[in-house]
């Protein structure tokens, strides 16, 4: 269900002004820090952050996907690590639950995922497997003899690069449960952090996002019980693929918002910047790149708007019973080709920037560096640009056009 009008734009608002007054002047010190502060984190908890996504009647905000990526817009005018530490609650750590989730499932977690009481992390890579992500080794062994009764899954295999794996309470964790080849051997599991065989590695150094961290999950014998499966075996996937499609656009918002906030910074710079007698911004080769960048994120702004709407149409359709809409049964295609889209498109205006801030885009204090290698993440994570490639050219191929 959508908010209202006026409160839809009440939150924009809110998170506007909490964006540009709260979490900008804190970038330096989140990089620094690698951590998002304490008390930061507890205003994004009562802002609703956390729940974005997450249907009212379990404490969350409910918003459609077009007034998710509104939001996403906005929260990506600051550095990307403060969205991450609770996208994984509004996204691929929430979304198996929600879409495949039973309602005792449901009941149990939602309402503290949506508070961020607990946090959720979405743990699909492994070692040796990226994407080609059917492929998982994880193992979950059914075995009628343990758990409380009914039976459990005994999970062993470790997973790779996982997001706020260090803060997660509850892990959605695709592992193979079958012979069968690929992903329709694989099932998916709401596994908690506090069952005994669970471990997690030590996070990762990265290139960018810092205050996101990345960290190895062991499980090691790890008991799950039957309760704690997500849908029917062999579903896990497809539920998988599913909570990427949404993440995807999710992604693609917050690109265009970095975008734009490298804009703001490029124009308010280029025009204070003078050189050869003017300010920058007055020779054109600097307006090309201006130019260059607007457009590309303009593009990607509508298709991404455009994409969530059509998203929502759907959604609506298949609650009331009715035809899908005419654009299509699905926004597979749409989504891979916002996130290809967008993610490159942030890529080359990051590019842009460092360019039209000179020695000073290479230098630290200045923060256009590091919007640099925060961006660099959105064409691999989710998917890289070449497995979106593949999924927009195989749905095209399917579609006849
Ligand atoms: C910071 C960070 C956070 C992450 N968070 C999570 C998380 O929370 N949960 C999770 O499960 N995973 C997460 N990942 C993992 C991420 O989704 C994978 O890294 C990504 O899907 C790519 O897999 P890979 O690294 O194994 O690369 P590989 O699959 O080994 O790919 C290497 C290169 O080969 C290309 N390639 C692969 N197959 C093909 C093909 N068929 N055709 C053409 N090119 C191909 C790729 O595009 C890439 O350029 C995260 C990764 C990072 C770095």
């Amino acid at each position: 269900m959508a908010l209202d009008a006026e409160t839809f734009d009440a939150l924009i608002d809110t998170v506007r002004r909490f964006v540009a007054e709260r979490l900008r002047p804190l970038e330096a010190e989140v990089e620094a820090q690698d951590a998002i502060p304490d008390d930061v984190t507890a205003e994004m908890k009562a802002m609703g952050l956390f729940g974005l996504s997450i249907a009212e009647e379990y404490g969350g905000l409910g918003l459609t996907m077009l007034e998710e990526v509104k939001v996403a817009i906005e929260l990506g005018r600051t550095t990307p690590a403060f969205r991450s530490s609770f996208g994984t609650n509004v996204g691929i750590g929430s979304q198996g639950l929600v879409m495949a989730g039973s309602p005792e499932q449901k009941a149990e977690w939602l309402p503290r995922i949506a508070s961020g009481e607990i946090i959720t992390s979405f743990a699909l890579t492994e070692p040796d497997v990226g994407s080609d992500s059917g492929a998982v080794k994880t193992k979950a062994v059914w075995d009628p003899g343990s758990g409380s009764g009914a039976g459990a899954y005994r999970l062993s295999g470790t997973k790779r690069f996982i997001t706020n794996a260090d803060k997660a309470d509850l892990f959605t964790v695709m592992a193979r449960t079958g012979d069968a080849p690929g992903g329709r051997g694989v099932s998916a599991f709401l596994v908690p952090r506090d069952l005994a065989g669970v471990s997690i590695g030590v996070p990762e150094k990265k290139m960018g996002q810092k205050g996101a961290r990345v960290a190895d999950v062991i499980f090691d014998d790890v008991v799950v019980p039957v309760e704690n499966r997500l849908g029917a075996e062999g579903k896990g996937f497809k539920i998988a693929m599913r909570v990427l499609d949404r993440g995807r656009l999710h992604i693609s918002a917050v690109c265009v918002g970095v975008a734009e906030r490298l804009i703001a910074d490029c124009v308010a710079y280029a025009s204070e910047r003078k050189q050869f007698g003017k300010p920058i911004a007055e020779h054109q080769l600097i307006q090309a790149m201006i130019a260059d960048s607007k457009t590309e994120a303009l593009a990607a702004r509508a298709l991404v708007l455009e994409t969530a709407a059509a998203k929502d149409a759907l959604d609506q359709a298949a609650v009331r019973g009715t035809d899908a809409p005419a654009h299509g049964k699905d926004v597979v295609m749409e989504s891979a080709a916002a996130k290809y889209f967008a993610s490159e498109m942030v890529g080359r205006v990051a590019d842009r920037a460092v360019q039209i801030y000179g020695g000073a885009g290479y230098i630290a204090d200045y923060g256009i560096e590091r919007l640099y290698r925060d961006v660099r993440l959105f064409r691999i994570y989710e998917g890289t640009s070449q497995i979106q490639q593949l999924i927009i050219a195989r749905e095209t191929l399917k579609r006849g056009g």
